[in-house]
C-alpha cells in the first residue's frame, strides 16, 4: 500500500494522522455494489464505522443509503447528500429530540428496539400529524462467534426485542395509528468471518417473517444488518472483502417474495482497509525483558486494541530495505513458465511492545511485535484502521484532534 513516493510524502507531514486511500475505498464500494445489486439487494452504509466527510462523500456518490444510530448521524447523512428516503435510524436509546428530528426529515424507517419506544415514536409522530415507518429489531439469539464485546444478537445483550415479547409488539403496533409497520430488522454482531452465522440468521429471518405474516402483517422489508468481517492480519492480500460469497448466502437461504426488499447495513467491511493510522516513534525504551516503542499516537487516536483487544498489523515504513528476488522456472525452450517475487527483509529485527503516550497502562497497541530495529523518528503504520478508528478518537489528555490525509 505504501510506495516510496507516499512514504516521502508522509515524511513532510506532522504525525499522527489517518491516511485514507480513496481509490481503495471506491474499488471496495464498487465490488460490494456489483455483488449486492445483482441480487437486487439494498445496502445502507453504517455510518458509525466512519463519518469522515471525504469517506461519506465517496460512499454517498455511489448511491448507498445510510444507517444511522444518532440524531446527529441522521443530520450528517442528509447534509452529506444521502437522500432522506434512504436513511434508517437504529439505536437502543433514541431520545425524544432525536426522534423528532428524524420525523421532521421524513427518514425512510425507524428500527425500533423496545415496546416502549414504539409508543413514544407513535406519540411524537401523532403530535406532528405524521406516520412513522417502523421495522422491528428482533434479537435473534444467535452467537456470532466473535469477541464477546462486539456480539449484539444474544438474549443477554441490550439490543433488539426478544422473541418472547413479539406478541406484545404485535398488539402495540395494532394500537398505534401513527406507526406504519414495514418489516423486521436484525444485526447479530461485528467482525463476523464465519459465513455460517449468516446462514443461521437467514433461518431466523424466515421464521420471524412467517410469524408476522401469520399475525396479519405485511413484511415488506427484511433488514439483515451488517457485521461482515475483514482480514486484520493480511491487509494487503485481502484488501477487499469477498462480498460475492457473503451476498450469495442470503440469495441462497433467505426466503424473499416479489414484493419484498432485502436491506443490508454494512460498516466495517466497506471502510476498514482504506485507512491506516500513521505515527512516528518518539522514543525507544528498554524495560525489564521488554523493549517499548513509544509512538506519538495512542488510544486517543485508535482505541480498538484497548477497548476490545483488537489486532492491527503494525509496520515500520522507514525501515523497508528489502531484497526482492525474482525466482523463475523456465521451460526447455527458454520460455518462462512461472515467476515469483520473494521479499527478504534485510534488517535485523527486535520484539517491541508498541505503546502510545497516554497516561494509561492499557495504552498499548500490541505486545511482542517483531519489527525491524527501530529508532526515533521512524514512521509507523497501523493498518486496517478505517472502521471504528478516527470516529472513536477522543480528547483525553487534551490531545489535538487527529488529522486526516488523503490519497492523491
Ligand atoms: C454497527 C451496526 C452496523 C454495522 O456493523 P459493521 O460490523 O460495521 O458492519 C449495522 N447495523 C447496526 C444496527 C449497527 O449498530
Amino acid at each position: 500500500m505504501f510506495n516510496s513516493a507516499l512514504v516521502n510524502r508522509f515524511r513532510q507531514l506532522e504525525t499522527p494522522f489517518y491516511y485514507y486511500d480513496l481509490q481503495l475505498l471506491k474499488a471496495t464500494l464498487k465490488v460490494c455494489a456489483d455483488a449486492a445489486f445483482k441480487h437486487h439487494f439494498h445496502v445502507h452504509y453504517a455510518m458509525k464505522a466512519n463519518f469522515n466527510t471525504e469517506v461519506l462523500n465517496t460512499i454517498q456518490s455511489l448511491d448507498f443509503g445510510a444507517d444511522c444510530v444518532s440524531g446527529n448521524e441522521v443530520l450528517a447523512a442528509i447534509n452529506q447528500g444521502f437522500k432522506s428516503d434512504k436513511v434508517v435510524f437504529a439505536g437502543v436509546g433514541k431520545s425524544d429530540k432525536e426522534i423528532n428530528l428524524a420525523l421532521d426529515r421524513d427518514i425512510f424507517c425507524f428500527n425500533a428496539e423496545s415496546v416502549q419506544e414504539l409508543q413514544i415514536i407513535n406519540d411524537l409522530a401523532a403530535a406532528k400529524g405524521k406516520t412513522a415507518n417502523i421495522a422491528i429489531r428482533i434479537n435473534p439469539n444467535i452467537d456470532a462467534h466473535t469477541h464477546h464485546f462486539i456480539t449484539t444478537g444474544l438474549e443477554e445483550n441490550k439490543f433488539g426485542i426478544n422473541t418472547w415479547e413479539l406478541p406484545v409488539v404485535a398488539a402495540k403496533l395494532r394500537q398505534c395509528p401513527n406507526l406504519q409497520f414495514l418489516g423486521i430488522h436484525f444485526h447479530v454482531g461485528s467482525q463476523i468471518n464465519d459465513l455460517t452465522v449468516f446462514r443461521d440468521l437467514c433461518s431466523k429471518v424466515n421464521e420471524m417473517q412467517l410469524w408476522f405474516q401469520d399475525e396479519g402483517f405485511k413484511v415488506k422489508i427484511l433488514n439483515v444488518g451488517g457485521g461482515l468481517g475483514v482480514d486484520y492480519h493480511q491487509p494487503d492480500q485481502n484488501n477487499i472483502v469477498d462480498f460475492e460469497s457473503y451476498f450469495q448466502v442470503f440469495a441462497d437461504y433467505l426466503q424473499v417474495n416479489e414484493a419484498q426488499e432485502v436491506h443490508f447495513e454494512l460498516g466495517r467491511a466497506l471502510v476498514a482497509q482504506c485507512a491506516s493510522l500513521i505515527s512516528r516513534v518518539l522514543y525507544v525504551k528498554n524495560g525489564i525483558k521488554k523493549n517499548f516503542l513509544i509512538l506519538d499516537a495512542g488510544m486517543t487516536e485508535l482505541i480498538r486494541p484497548m477497548l476490545y483487544q483488537a489486532y492491527h498489523q503494525i509496520e515500520n515504513l522507514s525501515k523497508t530495505d528489502s531484497l526482492k528476488v525474482r525466482k523463475s522456472e523456465s521451460l526447455e525452450d527458454g520460455k518462462i513458465q512461472s515467476e515469483e517475487l520473494t521479499t527478504y527483509n534485510l534488517q535485523p529485527t527486535t520484539h517491541y511492545d508498541v505503546v502510545g503516550p497516554i497516561c494509561e497502562s492499557t495504552d498499548c497497541f500490541r505486545t511482542d511485535v517483531e519489527l525491524p530495529e527501530s529508532e526515533r523518528g521512524d514512521l509507523i503504520a497501523i493498518r486496517t484502521a478505517g472502521a471504528y478508528g478516527e470516529v472513536m478518537a477522543s480528547g483525553y489528555n487534551l490531545r489535538d484532534h487527529v488529522q486526516s490525509v488523503y490519497s492523491e
